[in-house]
């Protein structure tokens, strides 16, 4: 499902985030080490390649919120933004947390030049963000940031089952102006 929020094309679509060939950037559920690891982030580093974790370990550790980029490798984009998000229960306070790492994935892709970006759903898989909370936090933050942005153009959530997809349809049609 595909919606138009000013000039910029929002996107929800399962799938598989290290499988997103049109897309400049897709960013990473990163660990703290950016390490491969599990989920998005093992999916990530074994379709990139060895190389990736190399670069990686040059801009660990990074902290809940923060995000930082590198080269794609063998993925088909561009670059990669890696993010670390919120433990839930842990990391506090956590909205605010995940937020920033929204922001700054988009503040970085906007700062590289990037037009169209990829986001699986940070926090919500092996660090236990209920995903209906988090999908309050990812669209309060996306419709602030995006109408400040001038290279990026395209945001596609990639998500992973049925009940993610159902979840982001319903905010995408909130703001439906097609
Ligand atoms: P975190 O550690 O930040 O919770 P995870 O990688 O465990 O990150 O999961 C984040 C979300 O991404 C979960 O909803 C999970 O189901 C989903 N996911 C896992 N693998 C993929 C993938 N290859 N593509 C897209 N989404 C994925």
């Amino acid at each position: 499902m595909i919606c138009t929020f000013l000039d910029y094309k929002l996107e929800v679509e399962k799938g598989d985030i290290a499988n997103q060939p049109d897309l400049d950037v897709v960013v990473n559920a990163a660990n703290a080490e950016l390490a491969p690891g599990g989920g998005v982030a093992g999916a990530l580093h074994s379709k990139a390649g060895p190389e990736l974790y190399r670069e990686c370990k040059q801009l660990a550790p990074i902290k809940p919120g923060e995000a930082v980029i590198t080269k794609a490798y063998n993925l088909p984009n561009k670059n990669i933004i890696h993010c670390l998000g919120p433990v839930y229960g842990k990391d506090k306070p956590e909205d605010e947390l995940l937020a920033s790492c929204y922001r700054n994935s988009l503040q970085l892709a906007e700062e590289n030049s990037l037009s169209s970006i990829g986001f699986p759903g940070i926090s919500t898989g092996i660090f236990g963000y209920p995903p209906e909370l988090a999908v309050e936090v990812v669209f309060n933050t996306v419709l602030a940031v995006l109408p400040g942005m001038k290279h990026l153009k395209t945001l596609k959530f990639v998500v992973f089952n049925d009940d993610d997809l159902h979840l982001y349809e319903s905010k995408l049609k909130d703001i439906r102006t097609d």
